[in-house]
Parts: C-alpha cells; structure tokens; sequence
C-alpha cells in the first residue's frame, strides 16, 4: 500500500468503516510508516476531541498516542479473531464434509457387503460394471417406453408414407 492510499484510509479508519482485508493493509501500512503513522495521530486527536464530551480529565485528554496504541492493538485483535472464525468455521466445513464422504464410502461398502453392488455410488468408487443390476432395470424401466412411443411414431410415419 503506498502512503496516499493509507492516508485516504485514516478517516474510514477511524469510522471504523474499513473492510477486514482494508483494515489488514492499512495496520501493515502505518505500523511500519512513521509518516503516516504521525498522520494517523493527528486525525486521531481530532477524532477523540470530536467526541470528547469535555467532562474527561485533563490527563486522558492527551493521553491520546497511548489511546491510539490501543485503538490499533483492538482492531489487530478483531482482525485476528474474524481470521480465527473463518479458520475455524472452513474446518468445520471440510469435517461435514469428512463425515459425509465417510458415510457415502461406508454405505457402499455394507451395499456391497449385502452382495447388491448396483448402487450409482458404488459403481463410481469401485469402477464396477455390472449388466443387470437395479440401477440400469430402472434406467431402462424409463427408457424403455420412450424408445417404444417413439419407434411407435416412427413406424406411423411409415405407415402414413405409404
Ligand atoms: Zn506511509
């Protein structure tokens, strides 16, 4: 991120309007960047005097470059914990998933198992190619009167041609 870009994110910053991928590049930027970084303190100052009711003491009133470590220490700690749910809520994503392939693979082994290894499942795990099995005698249970009804018009076309 170059320093004009970091610095048009101070005040979304402070607004705390920035996305977690924006807020991530602009805390690389500044805490690396002494010139921005000052740039960020003066902004922060007019912030926090914005919206300083008048009634703080004196002393938390410009307590401000440690208020603005703080500031930058929490939005670290929110970046950290977003990255942390999303972490976690992929792994529990990919065990589902586990679970599931597990359940699949299970399944068709007990199908083979009780000896009925027609299962669409089962053919693509194993490669099996089997004539007779279920999965085709329903296949064909639907084709079939399709394949008739249109040999049946075919036959009538004929028979309508002649
Ligand atoms: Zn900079």
């Amino acid at each position: 991120m170059k320093c004009i870009e970091a610095q048009q994110l101070i005040k979304p910053y402070l607004k705390k309007e920035l996305s977690d991928r924006e807020l991530e590049r602009f805390l690389d930027h500044v805490e690396n960047c002494p010139e921005c970084y000052d740039e960020l303190e003066i902004y922060f100052v007019i912030y926090e005097a914005l919206e300083d009711s008048g009634e703080e003491r004196e002393a938390d009133r410009y307590n401000f470059k440690e208020k603005l470590r703080q500031d930058i220490k929490n939005s670290r700690r929110y970046l950290h914990l977003r990255k942390a749910y999303r972490l976690f809520r992929y792994a529990a994503i990919l065990a589902a998933e586990i679970v599931l392939l597990m359940a699949v693979i299970t399944g068709a082994e007990m199908l083979g198992e009780e000896g009925s290894r027609g299962t669409t499942v089962y053919r693509i795990m194993y490669g099996e190619q089997e004539s007779e099995t279920e999965t085709e005698k329903e296949t064909q249970a639907v084709i079939r009167p399709v394949l008739d009804s249109a040999k049946g018009q075919e036959t009538q076309t004929k028979k309508t041609g002649e």
